[in-house]
């Protein structure tokens, strides 16, 4: 396999992308990403002060039932206990026994407006408002925003939710935070049918990268709300500065994909953003079974099916609210598989290669 090559092809999608942002794109909707961007320098590593050390350690299903909603929580609990280590627990436990929930009617709302918020989390008041007709398809995402949280303290300016990280006026990590939510939710308690395009982009997104990172141990730092050991353990396989423009064009995307005005200038950013998570994604998952390989965990011939079936896997196309964009044209898809099919010539190439 070239590595030089698929390497080569990658650089060239990114650098076509960017000469036409950096010759075009107003200075407006530059700014708006580089706020996005600049804001990763500040991210946090979670170190839980002596006062907030969780106080409970196990399910008290009284105390739950005693709550409104308790039979939904009790239910909620039950599988987060089934599916996830014990040491993964701390927080969920902690919040769950101090959560309060509000169960209200939102007709009125629902009739009026195409787009409500059936559901959210409150981490300052560890509370969830739902819509009463809503509780099945919304409520579980609420709770795993809830079973992730650390919640805010005087000293701290910093709200540690899953992935996210929210400062005083801005927040980080929104994207991969919502869609390693739905990407749990989905996988352990509900399928929502409702969501909006931007959602279902990150989910995909997060799925990609829980390749990289790996099952066990990303659902692990999503409980424990570790962005700081997310992005340590993507520093084996790409920069600082590349998981960094990368946690920003995810953001971007979640904040902007569905916007429902998307001038020529916006268009290109998103375009922007779209190559830029691809080229991550498949760059560092290369990486890794580069690295797999050259360890001699797996063979040459795993390592290129691997990266063949991760390339096949990336979304060529995505759907916003308006249009369909194209990410990879066919042909694109086309090269780098023929580039990851070609055989390495000699051992001591493979040895040499690098991506
Ligand atoms: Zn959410």
């Amino acid at each position: 396999m070239d590595y030089t090559v698929l390497n080569q092809c990658i650089n060239y999608l990114q650098t076509v992308s960017s000469t036409i942002v950096t010759t075009y794109t107003a200075k407006r909707e530059l700014s708006s990403f580089h706020l996005h961007k600049e804001s990763h320098s500040e991210i946090k590593e979670v170190i839980l002060p002596q006062e907030v050390t969780p106080t409970y350690s196990k399910i008290d299903i009284d105390t739950l039932l005693k709550k409104k909603l308790g039979e939904h929580l009790v239910k909620f609990a039950n599988i987060m206990e089934q599916s996830f280590k014990k040491e993964d627990l701390s927080i969920f436990y902690q919040n769950i026994h101090t959560l309060t929930t509000y169960p209200k009617k939102m007709t009125l709302k629902k009739q009026l407006f195409s787009v409500y918020t059936a559901a959210y989390y409150d981490s300052g008041k560890n509370s969830i408002t739902v819509d009463i007709d809503e509780i099945e398809n919304t409520l579980s995402h609420e709770l795993l925003h809830m079973a992730s949280s650390i919640l805010p303290t005087k000293e701290s300016n910093v709200e540690y939710c899953g992935f996210s990280q929210t400062f005083p006026n801005k927040s980080i990590a929104d994207g991969i935070n919502e869609g390693y939510t739905e990407i749990l939710n989905n996988r352990y308690f509900c399928h929502d049918e409702g969501l909006a395009d931007s959602y279902r982009y990150n989910m995909d997104v997060a799925l990609n990268l829980e390749k990289i990172i790996g099952q066990e141990k990303m659902e692990s730092l999503y409980l424990h709300a570790d962005l700081f050991g997310l992005v340590k353990g993507l520093k084996k396989y790409a920069t600082e500065d590349e998981i960094m423009e990368f946690i920003a064009s995810s953001d971007y995307l979640y904040h902007h994909l569905d916007d429902g005005k998307i001038n020529n200038n916006k268009d290109r950013l998103i375009r922007k953003c779209l190559k830029q998570v691809n080229k991550f994604l498949i760059t560092s998952f290369s990486h890794k079974m580069n690295k797999l390989s050259n360890e001699g965990k797996i063979t040459v011939e795993e390592e290129t099916k691997k990266i063949a079936e991760f390339i096949c896997y990336i979304k060529p196309n995505v759907k916003s609210e308006n249009k369909i964009y194209q990410v990879m044209s066919e042909k694109e898809i086309d090269s780098l598989l023929n580039i990851v099919f070609i055989p390495p010539i000699s051992n001591e190439q493979s040895i040499k290669r690098s991506i």
